[in-house]
């Protein structure tokens, strides 16, 4: 299908993963997208190659998030990029993806103030003050993602800092939401249960046997089961969401 033709994309931490899997897709639908990473530049160019096999349209930018200037740098590359390819700095849709979390998490007791600091600055900070920094350049017909998790809703006391920090990103949505309807913009959470994103972990069949019971279909999920959320987020055929929480975690919540 080519439902974002036209359109521009920025997808944070599309290096690997879940945004991986996002940015392809949405270059598949057309869109020209902006590969965004933090260190892992091979991997970053990996995803754009992947892209223009499929006769898809797509650059890096590079920029750690959770440091001071973090933003800026990020819409410095973001900006050259776009002009040099679409003639001006237009952004219709946004995935705000880029996450960090510990693989076993942090017992509650054991969780430092620089941890905390850390989450808070990679997982709410920064995707807040890129949207603020974004909405400059967003047009009526707009996209916001955030990359919540299943964890906002339910208890696993070992993530409660991670969890918290995503919790901050859906308030964010749910705010916002309003702000942003005059101008026709969208902005939604997706939130993912334990989704395979190529890391040790998955590697380890009795591992992923016991993720897999916690959902509903006795698997984990693939990457490209929430990036196929994300990219019809993205398209017009979503024009009525807006403010929402989406369940992608393979009906996890279900108890
Ligand atoms: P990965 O760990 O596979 O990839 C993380 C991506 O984010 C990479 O592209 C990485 O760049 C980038 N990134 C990480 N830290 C920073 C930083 N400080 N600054 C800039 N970029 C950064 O991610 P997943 O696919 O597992 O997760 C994607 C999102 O989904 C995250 O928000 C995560 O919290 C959420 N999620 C994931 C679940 C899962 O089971 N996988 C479950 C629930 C939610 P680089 O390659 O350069 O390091």
């Amino acid at each position: 299908m080519s439902r974002l033709i036209g359109k521009t994309a920025l997808v944070t931490g599309s290096s690997r993963g879940i945004g991986r899997a996002t940015a392809v897709r949405l270059a598949r639908e057309g869109a020209l997208v902006a590969v965004h990473y933090a260190a892992n530049e091979a991997a970053a160019r990996e995803t754009v190659e992947l892209i223009e096999k499929d006769g898809g349209r797509a650059f890096t930018v590079r920029a750690e998030l959770g440091k001071p200037g973090d933003v800026h740098e990020l819409f410095l590359g973001l900006e050259q990029g776009l002009k040099e390819r679409s003639d001006d700095t237009t952004l219709d849709i946004l995935v705000n993806n880029a996450g960090e979390a510990t693989a076993t998490g942090i017992a509650p007791e054991d969780v430092t103030p620089e941890q905390l600091d850390r989450f808070f600055a990679v997982n709410a900070k920064a995707p807040y003050l890129i949207v603020q920094r974004a909405l400059a350049q967003i047009p009526e017909g707009g996209r916001i993602i955030n990359i919540s998790s299943g964890l906002t809703r339910v208890a696993n006391p070992d993530q409660v800092a991670y969890a918290m920090t995503k919790g901050a990103i859906e308030q964010l949505t749910l705010h916002l939401a309003r702000h942003l309807a005059p101008r026709g913009i969208t902005i939604n959470s997706v939130a993912p249960g334990i989704t395979d994103n190529g890391s040790a972990v998955f590697g380890i069949p009795e591992a992923v046997e016991q993720m897999a019971q916690l959902s509903a279909f006795k698997r984990v999920g693939q990457a490209g089961d929430v990036a196929d959320v994300v990219t019809f987020l993205a398209t017009d055929e979503a024009r009525w969401i807006t403010g929402a929480f989406i369940d992608a975690t393979g009906g996890t919540l279900l108890g």
